[in-house]
């Protein structure tokens, strides 16, 4: 069974920025049982709550097999490779790699949650997002309904 997953990418520091999501999107697209169905433009801008350098974003639509903590493990490795750090909150970084959204999961645990808890807040996602998944933007934008409990019943025969 597979899955469409969103992963917003984001990189901040390094003499080619463009360079760097080229090669973060390669590597979502390699990943074991893993398709690229789209990626976003590279969209600039500037960073919230931190200094430094502005930064390139982009989103990209994933149709895996991998299941989210595989996945969260795999985009961990790829910004690995990319020498990221964790100095302190929001700081400058090579490569960023989000999961945004992972089909309708709603976690919520130490290591991932999901969707990611900042998606609705974001343009340097919601824009990216709005190129490659427009239906969804709209649906992620208004949070009201996501409050009311409703549970699955069961299918409806057809
Ligand atoms: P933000 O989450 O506000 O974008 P950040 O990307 O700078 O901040 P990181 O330092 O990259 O934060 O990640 C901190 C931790 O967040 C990771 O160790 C990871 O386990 C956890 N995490 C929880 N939910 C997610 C998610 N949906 N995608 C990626 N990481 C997540
Ligand atoms: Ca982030
Ligand atoms: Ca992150």
């Amino acid at each position: 069974m597979s899955s469409r997953a969103y992963v917003g990418l984001g990189a901040n520091l390094g003499a080619d920025l463009l360079a760097t999501l080229t090669q973060a999107a390669q590597a979502l697209a390699a990943l074991p049982d893993t398709r690229l169905l789209a990626l976003s433009s590279a969209w600039r801008s500037a960073p919230i709550d931190a200094g430094g350098p502005d930064f390139l974003n982009a989103v990209a639509a994933l149709e895996t097999g991998l299941p989210p903590l595989e996945l969260l493990d795999a985009l961990q490795a790829i910004e690995q490779a990319h020498g990221r750090e964790r100095p302190y909150r929001n700081a400058p970084r090579t490569l960023d790699l989000d999961l945004l959204l992972y089909g309708g999961l709603v976690l919520d645990t130490p290591r991932l949650t999901l969707p990611h808890p900042r998606l609705a807040e974001r343009a340097f996602v919601l824009r990216p997002l709005l190129e490659i998944a427009p239906d969804l933007v709209r649906l992620a934008t208004s949070e009201a309904w996501q409050a009311q409990r409703i549970e699955r019943s069961g299918s409806i025969p057809h």
